[in-house]
């Protein structure tokens, strides 16, 4: 009697939230200045889970902070991952990305209000779209909330921080993968191969009259298939769709001075995840809400945003993926890839920006002058938007690119990013290309706990290499070709090589001692008529050399057997087609 009764309350309950779930409130909604703690969002989405077939909330890997990340699946059936959708009916796959900066959680309510509509009044955006909800990203800067650390931001009345629970900042990490948070998220992006991908921000920065901004992915960077489509048909329809709403949008407000002499778009490289995610083919944008406007705005913004993405990608679901594959073909085809770019200052488009007049006017605290936003003097005009960038480095992509098995971690790590490792079955001689670094630059501070280096010269030569069985071949024939390149050619902006992952090859391990060179020194400079021309020219040429001792004997060991071979050179092998 009392199982039938705890039954019976069981089905009473579930019937009853089934049909509360168009009634369940978010925290937000209950209070405009409030965003969801992680225990409320969680819950929430729980509850959603609970009362709709439509939605399902998953734990994913660690972050650093020790909690797992979550997913939320909308869709309207249960698929658990891509090749499921694939095998269905491909519909395209949405990620939403919430709470990477804590501090900037717009999206994290407007996604939690989007999740009830699609699952109740907005069913028809399933229709063609799978949609995946990250609801936090920095969980350990969600839990660091406070009060304070947006000093320029207009609400909510607390929030998380911007470091995650190591103080990384993860919109850098996605190349180098510092933090768990990193590794489980490329699980995550491997696991749906997301066609869209949105990062919800907000932003620093000037003043203006828009509340909502967009970074979209720098489309120089893409494959033409798909620069052409973003650049003439997915964001000229995005900027339709939210001008016909409350929140105008403009593109991100990236300005040397102010907004007035001129915006430029922001070089998002692969530490970054629009940046990231493009690297496979992913149409993606970080939406950047103004901090000065109302959190109530923010989110409404975002959400409305949010909204138009999914009005588009139902609309447009087969060219969007029409142009990822053409664009993956396209680079397959031409073998060659950008892997650095600068800012073509040469070229520029004009948009229509509304904007307030900045005037100088004399500060209460320093005495000089200060920056000041006349808000009684709106301003609509056209302002150079300089969107162009020009590629600096290309390379030809190798048909396989060879690792030694001593870096199998790098292997490990490239594995969780979708990359296809191969271990050799044999010992084999094989002909390469391989660099040898010349020259680079270091950051004399620590930037996300590395001394970046930059400036990478490198010096290419054909080579023979006796490989061991168990080293690993990497195929470019395969969908994270980009990523393969831009981690694995050392003169990548966010290559391994720049994030430190190949410092000690750039430390001489033996060395000689002065005294006793001398003697061998001597004997190779009467027995190498070329060596000694050199030393000599060297000697007439420099004159700090011809004065230190050291520094000629160092020439003459650097020109010797006795110099170690593989000082400086870069161990990743080319194999060429
Ligand atoms: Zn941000």
């Amino acid at each position: 009697m009392r199982l039938f009764i705890i039954i019976f309350l069981l089905f009473a309950f579930q019937g009853a939230s089934a049909q509360k779930i168009g009634q369940l409130i978010t925290p937000f909604e209950k209070d405009n200045n409030h965003t969801a703690t992680y225990e409320e969002a969680i819950a929430y989405y729980q509850q959603l889970a609970d009362s709709s077939p439509l939605v399902r909330i998953v734990k994913e890997g660690l972050t650093d902070s020790g909690k797992p990340l979550h997913t939320v699946i909308i869709s309207t059936k249960p698929y658990t991952s891509r090749s499921e959708v694939k095998a269905d009916n491909d519909k395209a796959v949405l990620l939403i990305n919430n709470a990477i900066h804590a501090g900037e959680p717009c999206g994290v309510d407007a996604s939690m209000m989007l999740a009830r509509e699609l699952a109740t009044t907005h069913k028809e955006l399933l229709k063609e779209v799978v949609v995946v909800i990250i609801p936090f990203y920095n969980i350990g800067g969600v839990l660091n909330r406070n009060s304070h650390t947006r000093a320029n931001q207009n609400g909510p009345a607390s929030y998380g921080f911007r470091g995650n629970a190591r103080n990384y900042d993860l919109n850098r990490d996605f190349i180098k993968c510092d933090t768990e948070n990193a590794r489980s998220f490329a699980e995550i992006f491997k696991k749906w191969a997301p066609d869209v991908f949105v990062d919800n921000h907000t932003s620093n920065g000037a003043d203006y009259q828009y509340t909502l901004t967009l970074i979209p992915t720098q489309s120089d960077k893409l494959a033409s298939p798909m620069a052409d489509y973003m650049d003439k048909v997915l964001l000229p329809d995005l900027y339709a769709a939210m001008k016909k709403t409350n929140y105008e949008m403009t593109p991100y407000v990236y300005a040397r001075t102010t907004p007035d002499e001129g915006i430029r778009a922001f070089l998002d490289s692969p530490r970054f995840s629009s940046g990231y995610a493009a690297l496979y083919n992913t149409f993606s944008f970080m939406p950047e809400t103004h901090m000065l406007k109302p959190f109530a705005d923010r989110v409404r913004s975002t959400h409305t945003f949010l909204h138009a993405m999914l009005g588009h990608i139902n609309i447009h679901k087969k060219a969007i993926q029409l142009a990822r594959t053409n664009g993956y073909l396209e680079i397959q085809t031409e073998r060659k890839l950008d892997i650095d770019w600068v800012l073509d200052p040469s070229k520029h488009d004009s948009i229509l920006f509304k904007g307030y007049t900045a005037e100088k006017i004399p500060s209460k605290v320093t005495g000089g002058e200060r920056l000041y936003y006349n808000h009684d003097k709106p301003f609509e005009k056209q302002i150079p938007y300089f969107k162009y960038y020009k590629p600096t480095q290309t390379v030809d992509i190798p048909k396989t690119y060879i690792l030694p098995q001593s870096y199998r971690h790098l292997a490990d790590l490239m594995r969780i990013h979708g990359v296809e490792v191969e271990v050799m079955t044999e010992d084999k001689d094989i002909d390469i290309e391989q660099y040898k670094i010349v020259d680079f630059k270091t950051g004399s501070a620590p930037y996300e706990g590395h001394y970046l280096h930059s400036g990478v010269e490198v010096e290419k030569y054909n080579t023979q290499v006796q490989y061991k069985k168990g080293d690993f071949m990497i195929s470019t024939n395969q969908v994270a070709v980009q990523y393969i390149v831009h981690v694995l050619e050392p003169q990548a902006k966010d290559s391994f090589f720049a994030w430190n992952y190949f410092d000690s090859i750039l430390q001489q391990k033996e060395h000689f001692s002065a005294y006793v060179f001398e003697d061998r020194a001597w004997e190779l400079l009467q027995n190498d008529a070329s060596l000694k021309a050199a030393f000599e020219k060297k000697k007439m040429e420099d004159e700090e050399f011809a004065k230190n001792s050291y520094q000629q004997l160092d020439f003459i060991y650097h020109h010797s057997p006795h110099y170690e071979k593989t000082h400086r050179v870069y161990p990743v092998g080319r194999m060429m087609w």
